[in-house]
């Protein structure tokens, strides 16, 4: 096992992976930029570095100050979180070329699985329901119509590199597809420094559901199951839940296990996510695959017991999976509520400042995971997430009572945060009898 590895993130990410190490008798050791400077999960590092300031592009995403960082403290491996650097795969290659063992898959596995044409094609050879639409990469709009007409509009054009929603359009019609793929083309090469695009269909209702999965270096990989994460406003996602209610097990346990097949073939170790949306049938179809930790990661280790941090760092130091499919089962219910610091009456303005009132709920089946804390000032910096609330019960409607208690009792002043949302959605007929699509939520803010 590491002696000491070094977290390149912060905020309520940070604190998770701390208290994993302490766990594994591992020395956890944390960086962090100016704006974070006596931010409450450092305490609990056994050393911490101050890496730059405040923005992200000093600080978080400095490869060769994290790694200086990583020298300096002696950290063997370094975990990367999500967002920041978790999947860059230059960032993998350079902490393997300084001998830094990276706690996720290798830097060839997580570019192929993290490009979205390369990533569905290795997913169709595997068995995996992906979307109608071209198998690679298009430059012709000639050729993007021949495929718009085959399948039928409506259509979305992605980007091979994208991420956080960026690089897509939406197509009704022969003319908005070919300004859709100029368009989605320019914005990808700007933020991704990648252009390539390729076309879909797009589906108008759809639920989105996405398959836990996990690696070892020894060819071993198994699935935890899905989650669903169909509570999103503009693609983000605000309430997720494990199982998936109302979707047809067979169906299910047929797609979990091609998606165990999909990490055997990219030889992958660590964690994986495989997304999907789920349409009005039932059918799934891949999205793309999330080659890091999620922050919805605690429904699936609240309803399988297994602390997927952990594995990954376990599995990133070469042990084995200790366990086997048949090994995992489901138990109960879980529902995470995504706590932010932002106003859902002012179109959710962030809210910085500082945080005066922080009362956490508890009680059976809560779970709190969140760095906030009474005096903690939250810099304009980074993302508005504070904390996410998790609750488990035997099943969903008991589940959703505890939640519901839960956001009852948290108490966090004085900014408005997302918990009134959050109230509001879980006594929704929509969420209650799980009859929902993935812009239910915007149609509810929309008072509709
Ligand atoms: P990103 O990597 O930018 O998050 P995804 O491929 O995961 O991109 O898609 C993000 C979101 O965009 C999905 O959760 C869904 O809401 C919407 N979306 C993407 N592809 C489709 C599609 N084919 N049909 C309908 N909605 C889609």
């Amino acid at each position: 096992m590491f002696g000491r590895v070094l977290i390149a993130n912060r905020g309520e990410i940070a604190l998770r992976i701390i208290r994993a190490c302490r766990e594994l008798g591992v020395e956890p050791v944390c960086v962090y930029s100016e704006a974070d400077r006596g931010a409450p999960w450092l305490r609990y590092a056994a050393e911490s570095v101050c890496i730059g300031s405040g923005p992200a592009t000093d600080s978080y995403l400095r490869i060769d100050r994290i790694i200086s960082a990583a020298e300096i403290t002696n950290a063997d491996a370094i975990h990367p979180g999500y967002g920041f650097l978790a999947e860059n795969s230059h960032f993998a290659e350079v902490c393997r070329d300084c001998r830094i063992e990276f706690i996720g898959p290798s830097p060839e596995a997580m570019a192929q699985l993290g490009d979205k044409i390369a990533g569905r094609r290795l997913a169709k050879q595997v068995g995996l329901p992906t979307f109608p639409g071209s198998a690679e990469a298009i430059d012709d709009p000639e050729e993007a119509i021949a495929i718009a007409r085959e399948i039928g509009f409506p259509v979305i054009v992605k980007a091979a590199a994208g991420g956080g929603g960026r690089g897509m359009r939406i197509a009704r019609n022969e003319e908005s597809l070919r300004a859709g793929l100029e368009s989605a083309r320019q914005e990808a090469t700007a933020a991704f420094g990648n252009g390539a695009v390729y076309v879909e269909k797009f589906l108008e209702r759809a639920r989105h559901l996405e398959i836990q999965v996990l690696g070892d270096k020894h060819g071993n990989a198994i699935h935890l199951y899905e989650r669903d994460c169909t509570s999103q406003r503009r693609h983000q996602k605000l309430i997720e839940e494990a199982p998936a209610p109302n979707i047809d097990p067979a169906k299910r346990d047929q797609v979990a296990e091609s998606a165990a097949a999909l990490l055997r073939a990219a030889r992958y170790s660590g964690a994986a996510t495989v997304e999907f949306l789920m349409d009005a049938r039932h059918d799934f179809h891949m999205l793309e695959v999330n080659t890091r930790v999620q922050v919805e990661h605690p429904v699936t280790e609240l309803i399988t017991g297994v602390d997927i941090v952990k594995e990954m760092i376990r599995v990133a130091a070469g042990e084995p999976l200790p366990f086997t499919q048949s090994d995992i089962a489901i138990r109960g219910h879980a529902i995470e509520c995504r706590i932010n610091a932002e106003d859902p009456d002012r179109n959710f303005m962030p809210q910085a400042g500082t945080i005066e009132t922080c009362t956490p709920p508890g009680g059976p089946g809560i779970r709190v995971d969140s760095h906030a804390r009474p005096g903690y000032r939250i810099p304009p910096n980074y993302d508005s997430m504070i904390g996410k609330l998790i609750a488990h019960g035997p099943d969903r409607t008991s589940a959703i009572a505890r939640l519901r208690q839960a956001l009852r009792e948290f108490e966090i002043g004085p900014m408005r945060t997302t918990i009134p949302l959050h109230q509001r959605l879980l006594e929704t007929a929509s969420f209650v009898n799980a009859d929902f699509d993935i812009h239910y939520v915007e149609r509810i803010l929309k008072g509709d």
